[in-house]
Parts: C-alpha cells; structure tokens; sequence
C-alpha cells in the first residue's frame, strides 16, 4: 500500500507538490489571483516599466491559445448556435446515437486541412493517443518514441504492451541505430512531435520520413503544439515541410491554437476506420459537445479566412524573444512560439516564477517528470492575447528576474 501522507510530505519537500492555482480569468491575456500573496507589496524596481497588470492580475504565459480562437466572435457565435439548437451534450458515444452531423463536417475539415483522406474525432488529445497506439500495435510489435513525447504518447504506447525503444530527443542517429538493431520482423511504429511542447524546438520530420521508409515503419506525428500555426494554411509542420503525403497518420488537439476541446487523427480512409474499429478511448467515450465541436470547426475555417491571426502570432513572437536578447538572456530561444528557459533546481524554478508572479507576470514552472532531472525551467508561450508593449515590458522584467537565478542552482 502507498503511504499516502509520506508521498505527499516528499513531494512537498523536493518541490514537486502539485497544486491547483487557483485562477480567474479576467480577460483572454490575464489571470486573476485569488487572493493577495500576503508578503507585502509587489517588488516593482523603480526604472522598470510594468506590464499593465492590474491588481493581482498576471499577464498569462501559460496558455496554449496561441490565436485567440477561444474568444473569437466566429468561435462564439459558432458555440452559441449549436449550443441552442443542440444542448449542452452529445448524449452518447459516436457509435451509439451521439453522432453529428457536426462532428463528420468538422472531420471532413480536418481531413483537408492536414492533407489527408479522413480523419476521426476523439475526446481529448490524450484520449487520442491512448487509443490510436494500442489500435496500431500490441504485444507482439515495436515502438520506436522520442524520449520527450507527450505523457499521453508515453502511456499509449505502454497500454498497448508493444516493445518500446526510445531514442534520445530528435537523435536520427539513434533512431536508426535502434532500428537497425530492434526493428525485426514485426509490426514497427515510429511516434515524434513536431513541436515539442517543453522544449519548443522542431523534429527532424524529412529524415524521420526517410527512416520510416526505409525500415518499413508506420508513422504517428503528434502536431499538437504545432497544428494552426505553420505551413501556408496553417496545418502545422508536416505542410509547411511538405512532407503531410509522407506520415502514416497525424494527431493533433483542438484544446490549443483551435481555442476549443478534443482532438483528431487524420490519415487514409482504410486506416481511420481501422481505428474507428479498434481505439477503445474512442469507441467507448461520449461524444464531443455540439458546441465544443462548432467552435472547433469555425476555428479550422478561421485558418484559411484570416491568414493574418497567424502572422500577428509570430510579429509578437519577434518582439518577446528580442526584448529577452536585448535584455541579456544569452539561449537559444528556439523556432517556435514556446519559449522555454532552463532555471536548474525545482525550488530556484519555483523562487524565478514566484517572483515574476510578484512583478505581473504568470509562466509555468516546468519540473521533473514531465522534464529531465535538473532541468526544471519557466516555459513562456506567446499568445495573441498579449499586446506588443506587455510583451516587451514582460520581457525585461523576466530578464532581470532570470539573472538573480544561479544556473544550475
Ligand atoms: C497537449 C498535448 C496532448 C494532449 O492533448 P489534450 O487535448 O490536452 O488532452 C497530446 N500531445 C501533445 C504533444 C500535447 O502537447
């Protein structure tokens, strides 16, 4: 039996207690703090401009709404109006009767955003995954998973039994070593990212595509942090790489850039209905809300209509990792939207973003296990919520802030 009261006593100890923040939401950019810390007034330094954060409310680093779909009057009004034609629920799961006509025109748009044949809803990204790889593999087959995928991916991949190889962070070396040493005789499937969520760097795709061919390999690409935000139509990275002809199946969430809830595979017609047949997480779950699901296809339409949600994102972007140069944070800061900053320890992690929180601003502390030992950091994503002055403003107080942290500390 776990000892529950020590469990709890050790992770409050290696700052690795997990707690509820305990947040409104003023407005898309902000979030409210319940109440005053309690130690006394914000440390604002005299020269430093603030962000606009008004009373305890932070400038929200956290969030994954990268476009602001969540508040978009196409997503609301898309919501609103299935909410009041079709309730508040589906009623039942996709293969009893809680199948929509919305959910096969959302799949239909899916399909053709990410390039493929068909795609299939499922209740949440982590639901996806869970399922589609135990549909795809079992006791008798290999998996072939970057170490950094996603815990869903993780967990799929161990609920299916297969054997699991993973191979250091977008290492093709290593990769093709496992594959030349592990692939066998049996059914092999390869799992990346594109964008990696903690580290917010990009997968070598072109050449994981050329090592799924040539050892005769499946390929699931989860797009999840990548989906409405690159490529020409904003598909994600397999478009803007042209590579989306090249995976087997891609997977992506509609919790982040799409503003709304749930999640999707797309890839040929045979092997969705496969899944469709196999994925217990889909045949055995309710079926996505109506408005959950009108919202999600007004944002996927929203990707062709305006272009441009796409290229203030990344204006902002610009700014916020060029106002951290300019205030003297030497690393990389990386290709994407997700900016994350190694700090060292959990508890310098948990200090650097306590004291952002005191001058307004709010990022999450990253700790282990979702990253390696001693590589606890502030992960900061840009949404467009955020306007260019508190971007800039923010990020010379995070500068600041970042140098009090000893590195490794
Ligand atoms: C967020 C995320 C998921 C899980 O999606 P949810 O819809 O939040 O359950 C899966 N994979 C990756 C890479 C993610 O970042």
């Amino acid at each position: 039996m776990v000892d529950i009261a020590a469990f709890l006593q050790r992770q409050q100890k290696d700052a690795r207690l997990r707690r509820l923040p305990g947040l409104d939401h003023p407005d898309g950019g902000r979030v409210r703090l319940p109440e005053p810390d309690g130690d006394g007034p914000k440390a604002a330094g005299a020269d430093q401009p603030e962000p606009a954060a008004v009373g305890h409310d932070l400038l929200d680093f956290s969030s994954n709404d990268y476009l602001g779909l969540t508040r978009h009057p196409m997503t609301l009004v898309a919501a609103v109006d299935a909410l009041s034609r079709y309730g508040t629920g589906a009623g039942s799961a996709r293969l009893m009767s809680g199948d929509f006509d919305l959910h096969r025109q959302l799949e239909q748009s899916l399909a053709r955003l990410k390039d493929q044949e068909a795609a299939l809803l499922f209740g949440s990204g982590y639901l996806a995954n869970i399922g589609i790889i135990p549909a795809l593999v079992g006791r008798h087959d290999v998996i072939f998973s970057d170490r950094l995928n996603h815990a869903s991916i993780l967990d799929g991949c161990r609920l299916s039994g297969a054997g699991l190889h993973r191979f250091a962070h977008n290492d093709t070396n290593h990769l093709e070593d496992l594959l030349k040493r592990r692939r066998g005789k049996k059914e092999a499937l390869i799992v990346v990212e594109s964008l990696y969520s903690m580290d917010g760097d990009i997968c070598p795709l072109a050449e994981v595509v050329e090592l799924k061919q040539r050892y005769g390999c499946r390929l699931l690409v989860d797009e999840a942090h990548a989906t409405g935000l690159f490529g020409d139509k904003g598909a994600g990275l397999l478009e803007a790489q042209d590579l989306a002809g090249r995976v087997d199946l891609v997977m992506g969430t509609l919790g982040k850039a799409l503003g709304s809830y749930g999640a999707y595979v797309a890839g040929d017609r045979q092997l969705i209905s496969f899944i469709l047949n196999r994925a217990r997480s889909f045949i055995f779950s309710t079926a996505l809300p109506p408005a959950t699901t009108a919202a999600a296809l007004a944002a996927v339409e929203l990707l062709a209509e305006e272009p441009q949600l796409r290229q203030e994102l990344w204006q902002r972007v610009e700014i916020f990792k060029s106002c951290l140069a300019q205030g003297g944070i030497e690393a990389d800061l990386g290709p994407s939207q997700i900016v994350p900053l190694t700090v060292g320890s959990n508890q310098a992690t948990l200090d650097a973003a306590d004291r952002l929180r005191q001058r307004g601003i709010y990022a999450a502390a990253v700790r282990p296990p979702t990253v390696p030992a001693g590589q606890a950091r502030l992960r900061f994503s840009v949404t467009n919520h955020l306007e260019s002055d508190d971007l800039s403003a923010a990020a010379a107080i995070i500068a600041t802030e970042l140098k009090k942290s000893s590195p490794g500390g």
